[in-house]
């Protein structure tokens, strides 16, 4: 996996990015959630679960199938106030599809582990970006405070953070200046 607080943030920016509104805190917690969610799949290494099978790390869960499956759910259950399949609806549909998504297109950024099985069911390849500058990140907190964890850092930082706070500045830049137009 990329890190944790990558995915996290890659979440955060992703919500600044989609949306100029202010959101409910629910919607920001959830996206943190499901941006990360994909990587429970790690636990299936205590339970013997190879890690190239469908429910091995980067199977299944970090599919473009499940990021759908999980943004009907979240905005099924904690949005229930939006009328079903109104346009604001599937605008939430879409950003959860994403925040769940974009942690497996990040993991395809790592240079190492397995692949990510992204159109499983239907194809259970996995694979990666043929451009991979992000350094794998250890799994687990423990080995994270090390030389290899800083390295890790770094790369996300230059890869990762850098552009998206780059674009989110734009978007916020924009945004502003479109509002200005208009008042
Ligand atoms: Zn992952």
């Amino acid at each position: 996996m990329a890190s944790a607080f990558t995915h996290a943030f890659t979440a955060i920016a992703g919500g600044k990015i989609f949306t100029g509104e202010k959101m409910p805190t629910r919607f920001w917690i959830l996206s943190i959630l499901c941006s990360v969610l994909p990587d429970f799949d790690a636990i299936g290494f205590r339970f013997g679960i190879a890690y190239e099978s469908f429910w091995g790390h980067r199977g299944f869960t970090h599919s473009l199938l499940f990021a759908l499956i999980v943004a009907l759910l979240v905005v099924l259950t904690f949005f229930r106030s939006e009328a079903a399949e109104s346009g604001r609806w599937w605008k939430l549909v879409l950003f959860f599809f994403l925040a769940t998504s974009s942690h497996a297109l990040l993991d395809m950024l790592t240079n190492g582990g397995h692949g990510v099985a992204l159109f499983a069911p239907f194809d259970n390849s996995r694979i990666f970006f043929p451009w991979r500058p992000v350094k794998v990140s250890p799994i687990g907190i423990g080995s994270f405070f090390t030389e290899r964890g800083v390295r890790v850092i770094v790369s996300e930082m230059l890869y990762v953070w850098l552009p998206l706070v780059v674009v989110v500045a734009i978007v916020g830049v924009s945004r502003k200046a479109a509002k200005g137009r208009k008042g």
